[in-house]
């Protein structure tokens, strides 16, 4: 089959090379030239494991292109996706002008029949949106062009993208007529070979389940944290807590991790969407309020902690800061806690040297203007006279340092973890103080 898939970020790029790879002829396009001439060029905009690999050899066996040009995307494919952006708008609600920019141009040269669906994250009534833009274009034109809309939500988690697409939990497409059902079933039956994983359904209902999902999992993790605040106020270990109710299966050990916060590019404005959404239709969705309001207060927990054991003095003092990114494997910054852990720290007068194993050139970035960050390029340099050390994001290369060489490099040995990644009486036996999330310090 031809695909289009018009918006070659993470969700975009991934899609567009694990459909190639399985053997379609796929054209990526954005409007972002220099990410076209950086991938022409055979580099990958962005860190996302083995992602490089694929898409090198899907160019060289010639399934893989890309394009700035759109008119080129609709007229080459059976199948277009759009997966550009949708970030918040200022009210919390999504942006859809990318997406609909994409329709209407879409709109403006579809000469035959095409399945435009939508991969980005889109609230309900976006599809009903996407089709009345390329009518409208259509009906400029004066043309009769017939063409089906259909949802197609991605689940796919940065830093597993690849075998998040490749082995899904399920595959949602919300359609309203068989020939697009048909078409997509074809397109996925390469990654629905081992049991049924195509869930099909109404549009609005596919629309809702990437928000419903989404916001679930925050959910999880909000609760995680709310009772991680109540647990160190009550002298009991979160940890333990969260062992003791993840075994209950109905229940289960994923996404209940404490912690400093969640980021990234989905659950804060899918969360706020969501809410967004609710209040449109007259409804005021209280659990996504607390959700949301949670983890804005947990980005700061480390905070309070670091001014309580510095007597809130922190000017002139510098910390390390390990993990940028807002989880492993993955350079995004997006809404970041360590970003709010860093202009927290710069605020109160202090000094910030970080190390992300794939976020630094990012990060650098976002700090250009900031003397008072500087980045280092090991663990160990971020931790050399600094006066205490924060571990941000959990990882794994974080998991098991050198502690003696630690406690001999840091001014005064002091650790704040904020994913609970060390075990505190190991940490107080090598002689550290240590802060931990729901843990009584
Ligand atoms: P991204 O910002 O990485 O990529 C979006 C791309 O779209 C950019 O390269 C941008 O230049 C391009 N673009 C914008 N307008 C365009 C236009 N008119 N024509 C062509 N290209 C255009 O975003 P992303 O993280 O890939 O997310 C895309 C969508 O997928 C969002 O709705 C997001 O919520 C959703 N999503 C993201 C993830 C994730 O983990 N990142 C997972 C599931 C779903």
């Amino acid at each position: 089959m031809n695909i289009s898939i018009v918006g070659t970020g993470y969700v975009g790029l991934v899609t567009g090379t694990c459909f190639a790879d399985v053997g379609n002829q796929v054209l990526c396009v954005d409007n972002n030239q220099s990410k076209i001439d950086l991938l022409l060029d055979g580099k990958i905009p962005i860190y996302e494991p083995g992602l490089e690999e694929l898409v090198s050899s899907n160019i060289a066996q010639q399934r893989l292109q890309f394009t700035t040009d759109i008119n080129r995307a609709v007229a080459y494919a059976d199948i277009i996706f759009i997966a550009v952006g949708t970030p918040p708008d200022e009210d919390g609600s999504a942006d859809l002008s990318h997406v609909l920019a994409v329709a209407k141009a879409i709109g403006q040269t579809l000469t035959d029949y095409r399945v435009i669906v939508t991969k980005s994250t889109v609230p309900v009534g976006t599809a009903a949106k996407v089709r009345k833009a390329v009518q409208a274009e259509l009906d400029a034109r004066a043309v009769n062009v017939e063409f089906s809309v259909a949802s197609n939500p991605e689940f796919l988690k940065e830093g597993a993208a690849i075998d998040d697409f490749m082995k899904p939990d399920r595959v949602v497409i919300g359609a309203d007529d068989d020939r697009a059902v048909e078409l997509l079933r074809s397109l996925y039956a390469p990654f629905n070979r081992n049991h049924e994983r195509l869930i099909v359904m109404d549009i609005p209902s596919a629309e809702l389940t990437k928000y419903a999902a989404n916001a679930m999992l925050a959910t999880k993790i909000s609760f995680m944290n709310e009772l991680s605040n109540l647990a160190e106020r009550l002298d009991a270990d979160i940890e333990l807590v969260r062992q003791g109710i993840g075994s209950d299966p109905r229940i289960g050990y994923h996404f209940i991790y404490p912690g400093c916060g969640y980021g990234g590019s989905c659950f804060p404005k899918d969360v706020q969407a969501l809410h967004r959404t609710a209040r449109q239709h007259g409804y005021n969705a209280r659990i996504l309020d607390a959700v949301e309001a949670v983890n804005q207060d947990q980005k700061s927990v480390l905070l309070d902690k670091i001014d309580a054991h510095f007597d809130g003095d922190l000017s002139g003092k510098t910390f390390a800061i390990w993990g940028l990114a807002f989880k492993p494997n993955t350079d995004d910054m997006r809404e970041a806690p360590s970003r709010v852990i860093i202009d927290g720290l710069l605020a109160r007068g202090a000094k910030v040297k970080a190390y992300d194993p794939v976020a630094t050139e990012e990060a650098s970035h976002i700090y250009q203007q900031q003397q008072d960050v500087a980045f280092a390029g090991d663990l160990y340099s971020a931790t050399a006279d600094a006066d205490g050390l924060i571990v941000v994001t959990e990882w794994k290369a974080f998991r098991s340092p050198d502690f003696t060489r630690l406690k001999s490099q840091l001014r005064t040995p002091v650790i704040f973890d904020g994913r609970n990644i060390y075990e505190p009486a190991m940490l107080a036996q090598a002689g550290f103080k240590y802060y931990g999330i729901g843990r009584s310090n």
